[in-house]
């Protein structure tokens, strides 16, 4: 099958605040710093990695809810960021977005049944007598009761409020959907409910999803393949159980070491993310990483970005040879 989305070298960079706003060539932060990666249909693809990796910025401009700066966006074989507006428009009608804040995507002045509702007149022009249905289904869908519909989001909890905005995001009938942090903020129980959701939802839809999250274990639980990501890079892609089991890059492997319930064979480095936290204004030389990896030559602190290397499906960014015992890492 093709992947439905795929995304080439894509660079989205942003103008630091403050300096002269007239100013050509006023410093910008690159947020994403060329990136690719690629979505199949009903495949989940786990993204994570620090705040200010550039995760957010990634989904965002992947919506093309952020400019990018260079590279190319393709949905369903069509490219996107130089595309026609209808393929926008397109890209618009089969995606959607859910956050970390459940109110955020909901009008509180709205009931959530009239928010759905919204949805299904101006994208799929539902006739009106099919709407409170359609809206009933939809809440069922999600585990709400139909006369739930009535309510607004102030009258709901933050895991109802969740439901709410994914049934919204259902609306659409989206073939991606992108959630970022979308479960970060609600209690255990709720998470775990939500994350069978979306589990539900893929198996029964098809649905596609790129899951931005920093808790591993949600991850490892959701996803098929996880994707790292260190200043505004992937440096390390691949299966889920085979990146957490075998991490091939030392940043991938200090946050899964940070979590030993994931993997408790990996050794836990004395200090596993020492040193500076990520900063995008100042992006090292070399390997990004550097600065914080144990395991650094020389030459990761000049020259170029490490390439990207492949063994199987298992793609990462990191000159050691696994063959000559160079680092402690659990190698084949
Ligand atoms: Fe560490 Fe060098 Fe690998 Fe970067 S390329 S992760 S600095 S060993
Ligand atoms: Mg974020």
């Amino acid at each position: 099958a093709w992947p439905l989305l795929e995304v080439d070298e894509l660079r989205v960079s942003f103008p630091l605040s403050g300096g002269n706003p007239f100013s050509w060539n006023r410093p910008r932060i690159q947020a994403v710093n060329g990136v690719s990666l690629r979505i199949h249909p009903g495949e989940t693809l786990g993204l994570v990695g620090e705040s200010g990796s550039g995760k957010s910025t990634l989904g965002r401009a992947i919506l093309q809810l952020e400019k990018s700066t260079g590279g190319s966006v393709r949905f369903d074989g069509r490219n996107i960021t130089h595309g026609l507006s209808s393929d926008i428009a397109r890209l618009r009608q089969q995606t959607a977005m859910i956050f970390q804040d459940p109110f955020s995507s909901l009008n509180p002045r709205q009931t959530i049944g009239a928010g759905i509702a919204e949805v299904l007149r101006v994208h799929h022009k539902v006739p009106p007598a099919a709407i409170a249905a359609r809206v009933a289904e939809l809440l069922t869908l999600v585990g709400l009761q139909p006369a739930q519909a009535d309510k607004r989001p102030g009258a709901l909890s933050g895991g109802q409020c969740q439901r709410a905005g994914i049934a919204r995001a259902l609306a659409l009938e989206p073939r991606l959907m992108v959630a970022d942090e979308c479960v970060a903020a609600l209690d255990v129980s709720i998470q775990g409910q939500i994350i069978n959701l979306l589990m539900d939802l893929r198996e029964r839809m098809g649905l596609a999803i790129l899951f931005i999250a920093h808790d591993l274990a949600i991850v490892r639980r959701l996803c098929d393949r996880v994707a790292v990501m260190y200043l505004g890079r992937i440096v390390e892609e691949g299966p889920v159980e085979q990146v957490f089991r075998l991490p091939r890059h030392p940043y991938t492997a200090a946050l899964v070491a940070a979590i030993p319930e994931i993997n408790p064979d990996l050794p836990l480095p004395a200090d596993p993310l020492a040193g500076e936290p990520p900063s995008p204004i100042a992006i090292p030389p070399g390997c990004a990483f550097h600065p914080r990896c144990r395991y650094a030559r020389p030459s990761c602190r000049t020259g170029s970005t490490p390439d990207t290397r492949l063994v199987a499906d298992h793609a990462f960014a990191c000159v050691l040879d696994r063959n000559t015992g160079e680092a402690d890492l659990p190698f084949e």
